[in-house]
């Protein structure tokens, strides 16, 4: 059973399908579906969407950028440059996507309920009851369903990780992100282009890049904010574009026209968590948590997903090792935590740590841009 119908709760039911379990999902919503606009998927995340077939698919309804730039957001001007391509396409096994997060959910959706998975939509989950050799789930709806395993993938609030590890909710951060989508067609051709690109300046940075096939670019600015009563739950609450731009100190004209063109403002409050301190936080018994129930992370490396995908594969291939007998259950859950935990901490540090450079001003932001000169010699190392 699968707590969570997000891109994780999705992914890891195709995944344990995959390897021979009937998996049943359980989400709370009425109806399936994302909030939010786009995302970007680095090859580790990539390489796997083609081993569930659904590479092709993606590619068709995202983009497949030609080059990460790295720019001053007050300047303007370029700081460094790494391709993508072709040539990284090769050298990583796969490309680099940016798609739009309903797309991304409705292709996992449409592969799960393909491979058999069974979604219940409408059906909170309060709570597990765990015994020796199953678990039951306590629903808003009458029914308790019971099976041989649980994966918490409830997200970043995630009651189930409450009752696993009692530990508190995560804390929300001064960071805010203020994401919005606009039409190509009423851009200048400059923002026509197949590229990711990072603005970065003291104390705030935007990415933006094509979503759609190319017909809209995504746009998110990050800034070091408070947020206001009422938004630390929640995703996607709007915000006025004047709120914006009152956050925003001098950044260079390109910038400051596009907030202009921007339709409608959806506004997340960053929140923190620290990472497990080891195997015994990822699964206990016959539950596992997967995804930002597991590892929540600034999104200052493009990773939440992409890690909640990779957790998917390794719950997968866990599982296609347990034999027949159930008993093995707990032990196959074990060996994905095993396998998970320590990659997801670090990269959840590295995504922090990117929020200190990014956002950078004095002497450690003339040392980053320094080192983003080099940017196109070095390796991604996802
Ligand atoms: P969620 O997407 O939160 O899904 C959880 C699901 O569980 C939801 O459907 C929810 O309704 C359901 N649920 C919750 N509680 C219950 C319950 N009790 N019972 C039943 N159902 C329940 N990641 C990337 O890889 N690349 C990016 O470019 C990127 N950009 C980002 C930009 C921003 C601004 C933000 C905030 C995040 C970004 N991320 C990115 C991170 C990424 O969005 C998340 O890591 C990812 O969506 C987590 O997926 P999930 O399935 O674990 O959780």
């Amino acid at each position: 059973m699968v707590a969570g119908a997000g891109i994780g709760g999705l992914a890891a039911a195709l995944a344990a399908t995959r390897a021979g379990w009937l998996a049943h999902v359980f989400e709370q919503s009425a109806q399936l579906g994302e909030v939010g606009a786009g995302i970007q998927l680095g090859p580790n995340a990539t390489r796997l969407l083609r081993a569930w077939d659904l590479l092709p698919a993606a590619l068709l309804q995202g983009c497949a950028p030609e080059r990460v730039v790295a720019r001053d957001a007050q300047g303007g001007h370029e700081l460094g440059v790494l391709p993508l391509g072709r040539e990284a396409e090769a050298r990583y096994g796969a490309p680099y996507l940016t798609i739009h997060r309903a797309e991304l959910h409705g292709l996992l959706q449409q592969a799960a309920q393909a491979a058999g998975v069974r979604t219940h939509t409408g059906q909170r989950v309060r709570a597990f009851i765990e015994s020796d050799t199953a678990v039951g789930l306590d629903l808003d709806a009458a029914a308790s369903p019971e099976g041989d395993a649980l994966v918490a993938a409830d997200g970043l609030w995630s009651g189930l990780r409450r009752q696993l590890l009692g530990d508190a909710p995560p804390t929300p951060s001064d960071h805010v992100a203020y994401r919005g989508l606009v039409p190509m067609s009423e851009l200048p051709p400059r923002w026509r282009v197949a590229e990711v690109t990072a603005w970065l300046g003291p104390r705030l940075h935007a990415v933006s890049y094509p979503v759609r096939g190319g017909d809209m670019l995504n746009i998110v600015f990050f800034l070091e904010e408070s947020p206001r009563a009422g938004e630390r739950w929640g995703w996607d609450h709007p915000a006025a574009a004047a709120r914006l731009k009152a956050g925003l100190p001098a950044v260079c004209a390109p910038l400051r026209e596009l907030v202009e063109r921007v339709p409608s403002w959806g506004l997340w409050v960053l929140h923190d968590r620290p990472p497990v301190a080891g195997p015994q936080e990822m699964a206990r018994g016959r539950v596992a948590l997967l995804g930002d129930a597991a590892h929540p992370m600034r999104p200052y490396l493009a990773q939440g997903a992409a890690m909640a995908l990779e957790d998917a594969f390794a719950l997968g291939r866990a599982l296609a090792c347990v034999e027949a007998d159930v008993a093995d259950l707990p032990a196959a859950l074990r060996r994905y935590a095993l396998e998970r935990w320590q990659r997801c901490a670090r990269v959840q540090r590295r995504s922090l740590r990117n929020a200190t450079l990014f956002h950078a001003g004095g002497p450690l932001r003339l040392g980053r841009d320094l080192a983003l000169r080099s940017l196109g010699r070095r390796v991604m190392d996802l």
